[in-house]
């Protein structure tokens, strides 16, 4: 029998050298595997770095408090912000204020709740334009639910807008004119009644209608007929302003919502610019087409309170314009028809007036204050007047505003420059009258950017000297828009004309402010003039007037003198030039020139 039985010390060695082996072999095996986690982990970040770097969509990410500690490539791209700009900051830095306050509201209340919000927000990138972005936001939280950070992602969604907006438009858009079509309409008008409401305004629902306008589309056919219509739609977005409404009903019907109107008069002038637009011929091809509309016009809130009531009232009010002869507009109230029609009259009988010559200049003298005869006067100051063929001699207050409203303004402005120039150089030719001459300018014309031009033009033609010719312009009128009227009047004044601020007083302008302006005179308004002797007030504005033009060195005319007293204040306080019924009412150019003839043989 074997005594020596190796094999269980063996095994027993052998157990042992495995099962140390096998230890080590488990822990290189832990180590392996947590190698492997680590670069799995390693290769993971890897990954999302990648993600977070090569995204499309913009990522920011900021911590408890919402501050900004990360942000990606695309973020930089969309909003034009380096981390090193905005880190630490709150993203609220973004904004634009056009997101609805509610929006955020929704969002931090989803954000608490559920960890997780989606929506549109509007922001403004780093140079300033503002876009819509589709956004999505997470909070991260640790194990104990804490939240440890907010990611945001989002992609701009300009592109997607416009072209829902394409879409909303081919849906709400006539197709033809590209105005506003009758569903559109109704939401718009519905809309504007609600801000009419609550700004307690007047609007004016106009609906229009083409006279012979089927007739036309019989008889040339429709693709003629479709060309007028596109072309009254362009003149009707022409009459009005950018916050109006204008929508094609159907066929030859259009509707112009006049928004925030002072009051309902105030549609008539819109509707007598549409009428007047549409009017004119339209050239279409080789024909030359007439159309013209009659208007409706309903009045919120007299006329009614809702869409539907003031679109059936401005149907009927058109349907009483047409009966009326077209061409033609009608209130849906009576009372408010008198007025407009009246309105309507005046200026159609003035563009008449200007073609024939109806217009005439009347002149007033300006004496000096020190002057020793009252017969030849230092300057005249021009006023028009019209020669109406059935109501005589009518004064400029009672269509000089319509004028300036109508545009019509321009075209008698210019003529009563070029007249009054040419009436001061007959003089000079002769030998007799003022050496000056006095025109009025309205609002109208000083805007004009022409203006400057077209002075000089009429200075060269008649040979009008430095201070020959004296503009007029009323204190609201330099008052109403000072930068631009600085700039028209210095361009004046270069060409050599004297610059006067007439009816000096009625506004609110201080004469520090009107030295501002290149001037040289002061008109003292006649209703200071008029109560100088019996107003205390009165008179010591006017003295203190008086004094401070002087002293700022301006001249000083004052208007209205109608009596002695009134004449005798104003030259004791160094008064420069007079002007009123005591010393010469308006009167034509031959009357004045006959006097003076007769003064200067005389001499
Ligand atoms: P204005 O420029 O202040 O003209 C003075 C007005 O006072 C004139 O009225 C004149 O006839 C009147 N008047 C003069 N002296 C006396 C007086 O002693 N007593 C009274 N009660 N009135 C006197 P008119 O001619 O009716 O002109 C009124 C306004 O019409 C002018 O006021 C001027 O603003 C405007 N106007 C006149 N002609 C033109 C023009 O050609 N173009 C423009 N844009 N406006 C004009
Ligand atoms: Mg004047
Ligand atoms: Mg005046």
């Amino acid at each position: 029998m074997p005594i020596f039985r190796p094999r269980p010390l063996l095994s027993l060695i052998g157990r042992r050298l495995r099962r140390n082996g096998s230890a080590r072999k488990r822990s290189e095996d832990a180590l392996a595997e947590s190698l492997g986690k680590l670069r799995e982990a390693r290769e993971a970040l890897q990954l999302y770095t990648k993600i977070f770097e090569h995204s499309g969509e913009a990522i920011m990410v900021t911590d408890r408090d919402n501050r900004i500690v990360a942000v990606n490539p695309a973020f930089v791209r969309h909003t034009g912000y380096s981390l090193e700009q905005i880190a630490g900051q709150n993203p609220r830095l973004l904004a634009s204020g056009r997101t609805p306050p509610e929006t955020y509201v929704a969002l931090w209340t989803a954000l608490q709740d559920k960890g997780y919000w989606q929506g549109e927000l509007w922001d403004r990138n780093r140079n300033g334009r503002i876009y819509p972005k589709w956004t999505t936001i997470s909070a991260i939280r640790d194990k104990h639910g804490t939240t440890t950070h907010f990611i945001a992602s989002f992609t701009d969604i300009s592109e997607r807008k416009a072209a829902e907006e394409r879409i909303e438009n081919l849906t709400h858009r006539d197709s033809l004119t590209g105005l506003f079509n009758r569903h559109n309409l109704e939401i718009r008008l519905s809309q504007a009644l609600l801000s009419a409401r609550r700004e307690d305004q007047f609007l004016a629902v106009l609906l229009i209608d083409l006279d012979r306008f089927k007739v036309i589309n019989d008889t040339l056919g429709h693709p003629v007929g479709d060309q007028l219509l596109i072309e009254v739609a362009q003149r009707l977005l022409g009459c009005v302003r950018e916050s109006d409404i204008v929508a094609r009903q159907g066929g030859d019907e259009f509707v112009v919502v006049a928004n925030t109107l002072d009051s309902p008069a105030m549609a008539s002038l819109v509707a007598a610019k549409i009428l007047h637009a549409l009017a004119q011929p339209y050239d279409i091809g080789t024909d030359r087409l007439h159309t013209s509309p009659s208007i409706g016009i309903a009045i919120f809130p007299g006329d009614g309170e809702d869409a539907a009531t003031l679109m059936k009232n401005a149907d009927a009010a058109m349907y009483h314009a047409k009966e009326q002869g077209r061409n033609n507009l009608q209130y849906f109230t009576a009372e408010l028809n008198a007025a407009a029609s009246e309105r309507l009259r005046l200026e159609r009988e003035l563009r008449l007036a200007l073609e024939q010559n109806q217009f005439e200049l009347h002149y007033q003298p300006q004496f000096a204050g020190d002057a020793s005869d009252f017969v030849r006067p230092q300057a005249v100051e021009a006023l028009i007047r019209w020669r109406h063929p059935q109501h005589g001699l009518v004064p400029p207050d009672r269509f000089i505003p319509v004028a300036e409203e109508s545009g019509l303004i321009e075209a008698i402005g210019d003529w009563v420059l070029d007249e009054a120039c040419c009436q001061l150089a007959e003089w000079k030719e002769a030998g007799i009258g003022p050496r000056r001459v006095a025109v009025n300018i309205s609002v109208h014309q000083l805007r004009n950017a022409g203006l400057v031009k077209r002075v000089g033009e009429i200075m060269q033609r008649y040979h009008l000297a430095q201070d020959e010719l004296e503009l007029e312009i009323t204190e609201s009128v330099a008052m109403s828009d000072p930068a631009s009227a600085i700039a028209q009047l210095d361009a004046l004044r270069r060409l050599g004309v004297m610059l006067a601020i007439d009816d000096f007083g009625t506004g609110y302008s201080s004469l520090a402010y009107l030295k501002r302006l290149p001037i040289q005179v002061l008109k003292l308004d006649r209703a200071f003039v008029r109560d100088i002797e019996t107003d205390e007030n009165d008179a010591a504005i006017s003295a203190a007037t008086l004094a401070l033009a002087h002293s700022l060195g301006l001249k000083v005319v004052a208007e209205g003198i109608e009596t002695e007293g009134q004449s005798r204040f104003l030259r004791a306080h160094g008064c420069d030039l007079l002007q009123g019924y005591l010393y010469g009412r308006p009167e034509p150019a031959a009357t004045l020139a006959a006097r003076w003839r007769v003064a200067s043989t005389n001499v």
